[in-house]
């Protein structure tokens, strides 16, 4: 497992003191709320967390078997990496970031336990860029509607960095048509297309399914396609 980033401190403490005090305590007040969100997470996989079905979630499996996904394969926000596994069996290229340790290293466990070959790291999304390589494709089952407001942007221009010219990223989000407010925030397909407004070209979002523990019979989710120009 290989811990990569240092968050935001990094930033912060630029040597070049240019910083103002207003900048450097947002970017704190940023890190110390990721802090909570990646406490969160690895509090959650402890356990078995409610979107971890143990199986591919049912539209990567339809993108894959429809010949969409192609090439090299990045899913952000792997978790135990099922839908990343179920790639690399297909015969993808695949790697896997997601910043809780504790879903990276259950991932790696069930690689090894099925004879796959699947490269997963501890590593935030809104650092992809430190990834240092580019991808064919990009999946994210669940990462984009947990991202806040303020993260949206950094993680696009991010996703930007390892994207081909020409690559999809494919993203499973749910959507505002589903009730309640239990689990993440929902997203709504103006919101989609407002983050993916400069530098995109949106294929499409449709109405899609998100499987779940929960809810066996999958929450309202948008299915969108969306290639980097
Ligand atoms: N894709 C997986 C997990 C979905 S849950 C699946 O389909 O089962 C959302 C995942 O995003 C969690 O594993 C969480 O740890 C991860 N995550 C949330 N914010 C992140 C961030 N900023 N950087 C990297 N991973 C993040």
């Amino acid at each position: 497992m290989c811990k990569n980033g240092q968050g935001f401190t990094a930033r912060v403490n630029e040597p070049e003191g240019k910083m103002s005090i207003e900048k450097a305590s947002e970017m704190m007040k940023l890190r110390e709320k990721l802090g909570d969100s990646e406490n969160f997470f690895e509090s959650v996989y402890q356990a078995e967390p409610p979107w971890d079905i143990g199986r591919p979630q049912k539209e990567i499996i339809q993108l894959e078997q429809a010949g969409e996904i192609v090439g090299s394969v990045l899913d952000v926000g792997c978790g135990t990496g099922e839908n990343a596994l179920y790639l690399a069996a297909q015969g993808h290229e695949v790697w896997g970031i997601d910043f809780t340790p504790a879903a990276i290293q259950k991932a790696e466990q069930k690689a090894a336990q099925r004879n796959l070959h699947g490269m997963f790291l501890v590593l935030n999304a809104l650092e992809l860029h430190t990834l240092g390589r580019t991808f064919d494709t990009v999946i994210d089952s669940g990462l984009f509607h947990v991202l806040s407001d303020e993260d949206r942007p950094i993680f696009v221009d991010n996703l930007a960095a390892v994207l081909h010219r020409g690559g999809t990223y494919f993203m499973l989000c749910f959507s505002e048509l589903e009730p309640g407010s239990y689990g993440p925030r929902r997203i709504t397909q103006a919101e989609i297309r407002d983050s993916f407004r400069d530098g995109w070209h949106i294929n499409y979002i449709r109405p899609a399914t998100m499987e779940g523990r929960m809810r066996p019979e999958g929450v309202h989710a948008w299915l969108s396609s969306i290639s980097k120009e």
